[in-house]
């Protein structure tokens, strides 16, 4: 298939984006493979900040960069990602480059914690206030479950709605595909 499907296409975006040495963030860190990604992108030189509410989630990832050898340039925060402007430094704002939100729950774990589009929101808001500019922040959507539904629309909602002067805002998604595989929204800041 020559068109770049969901998941390689967001590492696109970012690779696209960052460069050794920058900032980034993984908003919801999971199972920890988006931070192993990010923690590579960014080399020896870069930092990741990532976030999760899940005790589960911290560990595994801190588990996988160590075992990676990639522990050193990642710092993770037992927080909700709506807390990120209080979390990261301020001598880092103005310096992030990319940040991915890979919405829904855990894969493997409790499927009643997931991403609500206040909080999600709130954290996109912040994120463009406190990026670089030309910052590109990527939403991988799933929507196939009853709470992911609710926060596809709020999401389209909101990014549709977002000043053309203050962002650039992308949706990519296959349009033809049965049980309501994940999308992007890409919202580049100008
Ligand atoms: N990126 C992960 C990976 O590579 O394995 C997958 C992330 S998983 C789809 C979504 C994660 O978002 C869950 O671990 C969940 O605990 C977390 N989450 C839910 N609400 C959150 C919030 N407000 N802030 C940060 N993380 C949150």
């Amino acid at each position: 298939m020559k068109v770049e499907r969901i998941l390689p296409f967001a590492k696109s975006l970012l690779t696209n984006a960052v460069s050794p040495g920058d900032i980034v963030v993984d908003a919801t860190l999971g199972n920890g493979h988006d931070t192993v990604f990010l923690a590579n992108l960014v080399g020896e030189q870069g930092k990741v900040y990532g976030f999760d509410v899940q005790q589960e989630a911290i560990e595994g990832t801190n588990k996988r960069l160590t075992e990676q050898n990639l522990r050193d340039r990642v710092t993770t925060f037992h927080e909700g990602h709506e807390r990120i402007a209080a979390k990261i430094p301020v001598e880092d704002h103005g310096k992030i480059t990319g940040a991915i939100f890979n919405l829904g729950y855990l894969p493997g774990g409790d499927k009643a914690i997931v991403t609500h589009s206040e909080t999600t929101i709130a954290a996109i808001e912040q994120l463009l206030s406190i990026m670089a500019r030309e910052g590109i922040i990527v939403l991988v959507i799933y929507h196939g479950h009853e709470q992911g539904a609710v926060e596809r629309d709020d999401l389209l909602d909101y990014c549709q709605r977002l000043n053309q002067k203050a962002a650039h805002v992308l949706q990519y998604q296959f349009i033809n595909q049965q049980n309501n595989p994940p999308f992007i929204i890409a919202i580049e800041k100008r």
